[in-house]
């Protein structure tokens, strides 16, 4: 269990991966930790109804 981070992200979701990758592309170091409710690494929630649940994509490519 991580005792401390320099970037505290609070959500699981794609405002928090986006804030993550934000922060890497703008030269950013340190240590970023998110935390999520969920148990899974941030996924695209949109393909889940278009494409996942009708089985057109693979669950792996959902992932941010
Ligand atoms: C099936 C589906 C289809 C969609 N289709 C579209 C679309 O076509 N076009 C479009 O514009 N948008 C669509 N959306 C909406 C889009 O996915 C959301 O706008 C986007 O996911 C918002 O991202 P977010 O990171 O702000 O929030 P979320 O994705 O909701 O993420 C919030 C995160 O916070 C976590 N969390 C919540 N409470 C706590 C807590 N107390 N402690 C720790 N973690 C917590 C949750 O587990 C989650 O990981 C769709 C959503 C769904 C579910």
């Amino acid at each position: 269990m991580t005792k401390s981070t320099d970037f505290l992200l609070i959500g699981g979701g794609l405002a928090s991966a986006t804030a993550a990758e934000t922060l890497r592309k703008e030269g950013a170091e340190g240590r970023i930790v998110i935390i999520s409710a969920e148990s899974r690494p941030p996924y695209h929630r949109p393909p889940l109804t278009k494409h996942f649940l009708l089985e057109k994509t693979k669950q792996s490519l959902l992932y941010i």
